[in-house]
């Protein structure tokens, strides 16, 4: 791969792009990044405990080797931890001075393992300061990024997942889509909605794990943080996740959340079965 190539022109000469998993909740499973859960309320919406990526600094060996797991399981773009790199969420965990250190170790780290051999992606994350302290917060959390969480047919401020798709578009996304919180087939349910109101690729990054009709949020279920294992989905839904990933018109897909490298491998299998059927 050129080393100059762009998301855009892979998913043009591919077709289809896998990308990475989850890292924060993998990392805090592996003891280096807190999940806060014995300090904050968690499980209710009002937060999602800590969760913020300051192993980039203080144990960037740890980051390192889960960006080499997903490279060698498959992954053709990893994604830098800079989600919940805002300074506001740093700041909850005493780290807003190191803002800056803190992303720039997680980009640089990111490339020096993808070398030539994958992309490497940002991750803007979005902000809880609109869930946790409601609309008066509209403005500071303007200044961060937007809200985008959505149900299966509405997110955070009422608009259609085919609304928001067409927004992104207006506003200059290259590609939209959808990731974490919710298992494939919730976030299948919603890429084909921006599928049909839109023309650009589709991207899906579903979480590993198994949510409820009435909560299709992981991180709002009581199992959240301290007992993720028993709603853990298997690595099979995402091999079928991948089986479907073309025919249900989607260009870049990986995991999100509960996927480590097994999973990324999953899906990467479930594609070329695809594949070979195809051919
Ligand atoms: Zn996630």
């Amino acid at each position: 791969m050129r080393r100059n190539e762009n998301i855009l022109e892979r998913i043009a000469k591919q077709g289809i792009v896998l990308g990475d998993g989850g890292y924060l909740i993998e990392l805090e499973r592996r003891g280096w990044v807190d999940s806060g859960s014995g300090r904050e309320r968690v499980g209710t919406g009002k937060g999602s405990g800590q969760f913020t990526p300051e192993v980039a600094i203080e144990h960037p060996d740890a980051l390192r080797e889960l960006y080499r797991e997903f490279l060698n399981s498959g992954s053709q773009v990893l994604q830098a931890l800079t989600f919940f790199g805002t300074r506001e969420k740093l700041n909850r965990a005493g780290y807003g001075e190191q803002t800056e250190a803190i992303n720039a170790a997680a980009v640089r780290i990111a490339r020096e393992v993808a070398g030539s051999s994958a992309l490497v992606a940002g991750s803007v994350s979005r902000t809880q300061l609109f869930e946790r302290e409601g609309p008066t917060a509209a403005g500071p959390v303007r200044d961060l990024i937007t809200t985008f969480r959505p149900t299966l047919s509405q997110c955070s401020d009422g608009h259609s997942p085919a609304d928001c798709a067409r927004a992104m578009v207006d506003a200059g996304a290259a590609v939209v889509g959808v990731n974490c919180e919710q298992e494939p087939d919730r976030i299948l349910a919603i890429t084909r909605e921006m599928r049909k109101a839109v023309s650009v690729p589709i991207a899906a990054q579903p979480a590993a794990f198994r949510t409820t009709d009435a909560t299709p949020c992981f991180t709002r279920l009581p199992q959240f943080p301290d007992a993720m294992e028993a709603i853990q989905l298997p690595r099979s839904a995402f091999e079928s996740f991948g089986e479907k990933a073309r025919s249900e018109g989607i260009q870049f897909l990986g995991g999100c959340c509960g996927c480590n490298a097994a999973y990324v491998r999953a899906i990467a299998r479930g594609l070329s079965a695809a594949n070979n059927r195809a051919a």
